[in-house]
């Protein structure tokens, strides 16, 4: 029997465990890849705690232990099943975890990201059974998944990078939705974190003509700004009041001719009041689209009528499809999405317990932590 060497988690709250378990095999449908690289995002440590368990005990968003979590895997294509044509063995592949069930109205329309029971391999979601189907994270030295949820990567774009495309695809795909682009500006809120800093990187790629930042540390923030001089600019913000008066929307106002800013995208970390989503919103043009992929867990105060007779539209956005990563590897290929600014700081997967634990010690959205299954000695 082939096996191979995973970091499991037997019970939330405990650390992980290397366990030697059986190989996966690909279904007709699948494929498996050898992981080289697997992102890992500072919200898991909070997941895997007992945090959800403190919640619901008998929820259902949690895979079913002992569990290999893992959410931004990339590696190597070792084996494809009966039916996969159009993948082989060898080929850099992405693979992007977001599951859906295939068969109902959603999936059978292709918006299977609307589909019920929606579901983050090795990461959490609305369906057990889906769960028990694709039981691997990327946390393990290979994983099975569908062939169609493979982004194929170029030579150009590292492993360690590409473990990167959870937070870049799903600013992407939230961008994309507010029509990004030429002759657009942007602001994003809290663009010194993980998904604010991609959410940069990708509009500037995307042809964003102004691209306006906020953030709390002033070095983070002189640093996004190197990325492009001319046509970044960030604001410290201090604390305020949402309103007419805030600093924030007269800094917004007077680089746009006084209209406010074609689109917002807001970044802002779990524990962030909702007055500092509210204000930015307070920073677009009549007119203006907002798209939310934070974790502001606070209700907005929210004024219907303003939204109304100001035509502002406010729509929050999950993920990405496998289209949108190929999209992005394209732009990497193309040389249009540089990525060079993050610092990837790679572990074997012996230290996943310590990387969890010192997620913290970051400089800001720069740093990528990475697991490099490939280093572990078995
Ligand atoms: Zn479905």
């Amino acid at each position: 029997m082939a096996t191979m060497i995973a970091a499991r988690l037997h019970a939330y709250g405990a650390p992980m465990t290397l366990d030697r378990i059986e190989m996966p095999e690909p279904r007709p449908t699948d494929v498996v890849i050898e992981v080289k690289a697997c992102g890992v995002v500072p919200n898991l440590a909070r997941v895997i705690s007992n945090f959800f368990g403190t919640l619901t005990p008998d929820n259902k968003m949690m895979p079913p232990l002992p569990a290999i979590f893992g959410l931004d895997p990339a590696g190597v294509v070792a084996k494809v099943g009966a039916q996969v044509f159009s993948v082989r063995p060898g080929e850099r592949v992405y693979v992007n975890p977001g599951r859906s069930c295939g068969s109902c109205k959603m999936c059978r329309s292709g918006q299977d990201y609307d589909c019920p029971s929606w579901t983050l391999q090795g990461y959490f979601g609305r369906s057990q059974e889906i769960m028990r189907a694709y039981p691997y994270g990327g946390l393990a030295q290979f994983i099975a998944a569908p062939a169609t949820a493979l982004v194929k990567l170029p030579e150009t774009l590292s492993f360690e990078a590409a473990a990167r495309f959870g937070y870049l695809g799903t600013a992407y795909a939230a961008m994309k939705k507010i029509g990004v682009g030429p002759g657009h500006t942007l602001l994003i809120n809290g663009i010194s974190g993980q998904l604010g800093l991609n959410a940069a990187q990708l509009a500037l790629a995307m042809g964003a003509t102004k691209i306006l930042g906020t953030g709390r540390n002033q070095s983070l923030l002189d640093r996004v700004k190197t990325l492009s001089p001319q046509r970044i600019d960030v604001l410290s913000v201090p604390d305020a009041l949402p309103g007419p008066t805030d600093p924030l929307v007269a800094w917004a106002k007077n680089a746009t001719e006084g209209h406010g800013v074609d689109g917002m995208i807001d970044c802002l970390p779990p524990g962030a009041p909702a007055s500092a989503m509210l204000r930015a919103l307070f920073a677009l043009r009549r007119g203006g689209r907002a798209v939310n992929v934070g974790a502001i867990m606070e209700t907005l105060p929210l004024n219907a009528f303003w939204m109304m007779t100001n035509r502002i539209g406010l729509q929050g956005s999950v993920w990405f499809t496998t289209g949108e990563g190929e999209e992005m590897a394209a732009m990497v290929a193309a040389g249009t999405l540089d990525l060079s600014a993050l610092e990837h700081r790679v572990s074997p997967l012996s230290e996943v317990n310590d990387v969890l634990a010192g997620m913290d010690n970051r400089n800001g959205g720069f740093t990528n932590f990475v697991i490099d299954p490939t280093r572990t000695q078995g």
